[in-house]
């Protein structure tokens, strides 16, 4: 297992479309388990091949959190929803192409790329996904909550887009100059794990 690098926009890597696997092989299964690991010792809850500059549609997500008064159970979105319950997780989803939305849900997002900025942004509330599963099997699976937004979200990296890109222009323009201007706050703890301190005092998700 290994924790890879994960590109920070404004890296132009972060802009390139991804291509589809022609199968599930031996290599496309470690560089899943890679990618878990990555995203769990920075505490996200997603991440795609893009942000780690592998330019192939592979995402890895686990949006479940802790049951009862934990405050991680009580986000804004009050915590699991029945469909998210249903799915098993970690997922692993190759060639993930959404086949249904329906509604519209407005969510606090953050992202792995775009360390320590969250911004609200509206996606479908239901989707409908397909994918191959880590074996190479096709799999459907309908969800809600914060799982959907986080599918979309991942998708998204694979067509080499942003949740800071789907902000009113004004205000997509504003972070994005403010980023290229000033970085990131303390650059020097954004490549390493995340503290317990900062576990401690940061209650919103990175996708
Ligand atoms: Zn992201």
């Amino acid at each position: 297992m290994a924790i890879l690098e994960v590109l920070k926009f404004p890296d132009p890597r972060l802009r390139k479309k991804c291509k589809a696997v022609d199968s599930v092989t031996p290599e496309l299964q470690t560089l899943a388990t890679d990618m878990l690991e990555t995203m769990y010792s920075f505490r996200g809850i997603g991440l795609a091949a893009a942000q780690i500059d592998r330019q192939v549609r592979l995402i890895v997500l686990d949006t479940r959190r802790p049951e009862g008064d934990d405050k991680d159970a009580q986000d804004e979105l009050g915590g699991e929803t029945e469909l998210e319950r249903a799915v098993t997780q970690p997922l692993r989803l190759f060639n993930p192409v959404i086949k249904k939305k329906e509604g519209k849900i407005s969510y606090n997002e953050g992202c792995l790329s775009v360390p320590t900025y969250f911004e609200m942004v509206e996606r479908a509330k239901y989707i409908e996904v397909e994918a191959l599963d880590e074996n190479g099997e096709t799999i459907a699976l309908k969800t809600d909550g914060l799982l959907s937004i986080c599918i979309q979200h991942e998708i998204d990296h694979l067509d080499g887009k942003l949740f800071i890109d789907r902000l009113s222009p004004i205000k997509s323009q504003r972070v994005k100059a403010k980023i290229k201007k000033f970085g990131y706050p303390k650059p020097e703890d954004q490549d390493d794990e995340i503290t317990e301190t900062e576990e401690a005092a940061d209650t919103q998700h990175r996708l």
